[in-house]
């Protein structure tokens, strides 16, 4: 079968350009509050910066490992994305790409959950496939993609099945993994700013939400929808606030 070089061109090496530029656009800001004391303050976990170098080190070889493959890997699935999402001009659109977005991620969301989970259920597939990046208890930025090359995978196909679903054309496909890399950096930032919008959405969890996911392993499986977590009963509440937790912690200062 002739290779389609121009689907090469622009469904495998436009679209890991897309993906690559709007993750390091994310990362920048958030490495720079890393490097300044100010930004301290508003730490999810307050001595986590400075980051270990051993830590760096490692997320780092995970990031270039990811990125590195990705690319071939783009290029090989090209013709399949080239099937779902056709190059046809759009008329831009703000409420139907707010539309198209929030879909997208319930979409993404729910098989996030569903991985994710059986990826803590089964001491395998967790040792294996996704231990690596629970090696960050106090995640960071650019810790995002510091993941197993099979938790990469399954986020891509995740995050691929919505905007398939929903028949967005190329230039949408685009301006959704924009987002998509955008909110999984925003995951792992390690900070709570007071002036976070997103997180003030009811039903959406906000950058404590999965930094609460990296401390309570078994808690907060989902990644931008915490109703999920709600609806499963698998949401983390502090334990203070949870009468159960605080009649049995009495109990035992009592003995
Ligand atoms: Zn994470
Ligand atoms: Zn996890």
């Amino acid at each position: 079968m002739a290779v389609d070089w121009g689907d090469v061109t622009r469904y495998g090496l436009w679209t890991y350009a897309v993906l690559l530029t709007s993750w390091l656009i994310a990362c920048i800001p958030f490495e720079i509050c890393d490097r300044m004391r100010w930004f301290r303050r508003y730490l999810t976990q307050p001595k986590s910066r400075p980051v270990a170098r051993g830590i760096k080190e490692q997320a780092f070889s995970m990031v270039v490992f990811n990125w590195a493959w990705l690319m071939p890997a783009l290029v090989m699935a090209s013709p399949i994305l080239a099937f779902w999402f056709p190059d046809r001009p759009c008329r831009p659109s703000v409420l139907r790409f707010f539309v198209q977005v929030v879909a997208c991620f319930l979409i993404d969301d729910v098989c996030f959950y569903a991985y994710h989970r059986a990826l803590h259920a089964d001491r395998w597939l967790f040792d294996k496939f996704h231990r690596p990046h629970h090696v960050f208890k106090a995640p960071f930025g650019w810790s995002s993609h510091a993941v197993h090359p099979v938790e990469m995978l399954l986020q891509s196909v995740g995050a691929l099945v919505g905007p398939a679903a929903l028949g967005l054309s190329l230039p949408e496909l685009w301006a959704w993994l924009a987002v998509r890399q955008w909110q999984g950096v925003l995951d792992h930032i390690g900070y709570d700013f007071p002036f976070d919008p997103i997180g003030w959405v009811p039903g959406v969890g906000g950058t404590r939400f999965h930094d609460d996911h990296h401390v309570h392993v078994k808690t907060n499986f989902a990644s931008v929808f915490s109703f999920i977590d709600d609806l499963m009963g698998t949401r983390y509440s502090p334990p203070s606030s949870t009468p159960a937790v605080e009649s049995l912690a009495s109990m035992q200062r009592k003995t």
